[in-house]
């Protein structure tokens, strides 16, 4: 183990996380004690690692662990910042919006993204940081949806098989939850037990007992008990914030750490702009700018793990004479389909204080609409759950949406603790017309910006309407009053490198290998070909827990470096 000591003394105790890396000098961030720093191995630029994984949030994150606890090299870069969560973060929601990645997007199509806040993070840890918690398995019909349900596309992937995969996720989180699950096949038991109800939950329980379905304690990545370092959740509410106490089990604190334990090293504030090939058509490195300078790191394999917008557009903008279309773009579909979910809600004002902020902001759930295909006209699925907005966050969800200002705005904001929601987390179709593409403006770092276009189909129209009808019914028995619609919010980035089982149709394959180029491969939420009714970050993980396995069984039988596999099908 490194002596850090000497190093811990010679540099400032007040630090800019988003303007000096901390991950340097042999050592990183230790996110469980104030002020202390832990051991991390450093490779230097020209030592060619086994795995430089851009990204290290729900795939990068998960991957860089596995990987490293494997035996691989790994170097894991991140364009964010390197938080201490016990000292970096406070109760205040425009504060944190530190967490988010705000870098310039344009958005366009009849249905433009909200982006920012509401979709992606730029940390170490990526979105996990200031995601809701929300732990959550795909229904298994899922996994073929083209072929059992008649719509999308079917994965690659068993989910007998990824069944395992999310428990060892479930575990290594230690997700908190019910004791049975009311929806899908047996799965074990939750390692921790779920966490109370608050006033807002229990709005949704009677409301979903009203119309005669079936809800449960949401299953949360926050521990509802001790994990070692970790707290009890103490139900401040920030979570989408950032957890200032890290009950949270984000990447920041869970994979990361082992990660580092394991010989992996995490670079922070490393923006990567380009992933260089060799004349063989393999992938050599990357290209990355930290602390002003732009610098290559040597790689025998690259992964790319930035979501579904920065990783097409990392592998957009890394195109070159022998891949002119962009790497891993013989298909034409990277940047295609990309998928968000529907995040539609209903507001209602409760006689009684809920005070809904009080906790994480979904402790129910009902994926009833998930699992139950009689009474529906659309294809697809949704679970809905309570919900608990900041008061900053309301305020602006109340004008945006609601269409209040001035002293309507104030005076419904005297009303903000007997407010209550239900929002789902929706199924949209996947469309090879809504992507990411390239413009030629440049962001800060002298980059292309990307240009992000959505619209909905008819089917997501259809769903988006079915929800809203039956969580205002839902809403109205528990007794609320006063409700109203918010119809255009949208969440989760999804699909803009989708797997397949056909290079024709697809970027990678099952295990998350580009068709292309065999060193070269993406491990985050752009893989998945269908979104489903669910949060996706469990599916990320589970998915990247694969992937390792899948990568230390192709090295053991020494076929990690084998030539590009379109080319030798090309010449069979
Ligand atoms: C407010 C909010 C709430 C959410 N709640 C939930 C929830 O309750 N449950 C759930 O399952 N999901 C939730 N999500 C979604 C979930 O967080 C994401 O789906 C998941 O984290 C995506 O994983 P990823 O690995 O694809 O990307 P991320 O976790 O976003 O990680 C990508 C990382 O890549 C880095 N990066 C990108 N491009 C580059 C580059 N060129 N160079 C260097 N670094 C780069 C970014 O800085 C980032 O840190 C939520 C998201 C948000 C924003
Ligand atoms: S409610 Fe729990 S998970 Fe959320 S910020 Fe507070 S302690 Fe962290």
């Amino acid at each position: 183990m490194l002596d850090v000591s000497r190093r811990e003394r010679a540099l400032p105790s007040h630090d800019d996380p988003q303007r000096v890396p901390r991950a340097r000098h042999g050592r990183a961030p230790d996110v469980f004690r104030p002020g202390a720093w832990t051991p991390m191995r450093e490779y230097r630029d020209d030592d060619e690692v086994d795995f430089a994984i851009v990204g290290t949030g729900a795939g990068g994150g998960t991957l860089a662990c596995k990987l490293a606890e494997a035996g691989f090299s790994v170097v894991a870069l991140d364009a964010g910042p390197y938080w201490r969560p016990l000292e970096d973060f406070a109760s205040d929601e425009e504060e944190q919006s530190k967490l988010y990645w705000t870098d310039e997007r344009i958005v366009d199509g009849d249905n433009p993204l909200q982006l920012g806040s509401n979709n992606s993070g730029k940390s170490v840890g990526g979105s996990t940081v200031h995601f809701a918690m929300v732990s959550l398995r795909f229904r298994p019909a899922w996994f073929k949806a083209r072929s059992l349900l008649g719509y999308g596309a079917d994965w690659p992937l068993d989910w007998r098989e990824m069944w395992d995969y999310y428990g060892e996720v479930e575990q290594a989180l230690r997700i908190s939850g019910p004791v049975s699950y009311p929806w899908g096949p047996k799965r074990p038991r939750y390692p921790y037990r779920p966490h109370e109800l608050n006033a807002a939950a229990k709005v949704l329980a009677v409301g979903a007992e009203a119309l005669g379905i079936k809800w449960t304690p949401t299953p949360l990545a926050t521990v509802s008990a001790p994990r070692g370092a970790s707290p009890p959740c103490v139900y401040r509410g920030f979570c989408v914030l950032g957890c200032a106490t890290n009950a949270k089990q984000s990447a920041l604190i869970t994979w990361l750490p082992r990660a580092l334990r394991a010989g992996a090293e995490i670079r922070d504030l490393a923006m990567v702009g380009r992933v260089e090939t060799g004349r063989d058509g393999l992938v050599t490195g990357v290209h990355y700018l930290r602390e002003g300078r732009w610098r290559y790191q040597k790689a025998k394999n690259v992964v790319v793990a930035g979501y579904a917008i920065e990783t097409p557009r990392l592998l957009l903008m890394s195109a070159n004479p022998q891949f002119p279309d962009g790497l891993a773009n013989s298909s034409g579909l990277v940047g295609r389909y990309l998928t968000v979910q529907g995040n539609q809600a209903v507001w209602g004002t409760m006689e009684q204080e809920i005070r809904s902020y009080k906790g994480p902001p979904s402790l129910a759930i009902t994926e009833h609409w998930n699992y139950e295909d009689n009474g529906k006209d659309f294809f697809g699925g949704y679970a809905y759950m309570s919900q608990g907005p900041l008061p900053a966050l309301w305020g602006r969800t109340l004008a945006d949406a609601h269409g209040l200002w001035g002293d309507a705005l104030v005076d419904e904001m005297t009303r903000y603790n007997h407010s209550v929601g239900l929002k789902i987390v929706g199924e949209y179709m996947p469309q090879q017309r809504n992507g990411v593409t390239l413009t030629d403006e440049k962001d800060q770092y002298g980059l292309p910006i990307p240009r992000v276009s959505y619209s909905w189909c008819d089917n997501d129209k259809r769903m988006n309407a079915h929800a809203l009808a039956f969580m205002g019914r839902a809403l109205e028995a528990a007794g609320a009053r006063d409700i109203w619609e918010q119809t255009d919010d949208t969440c989760h980035l999804n699909g803009t490198a989708r797997m397949g089982s056909d290079p024709r149709s697809s970027v990678v394959d099952a295990d998350c290998r580009s068709w292309d180029i065999p060193n070269l491969w993406i491990c985050d939420g752009s893989v998945f070909p269908t979104v489903g009714g669910v949060n996706p970050s469990l599916t990320i993980q589970a998915i990247a827990c694969r992937t390792s396995d899948r990568i230390k069984q192709l090295a053991a039988r020494g076929e990690l470096a084998s030539p590009p596999r379109r080319r030798a099908l090309a010449a069979v």
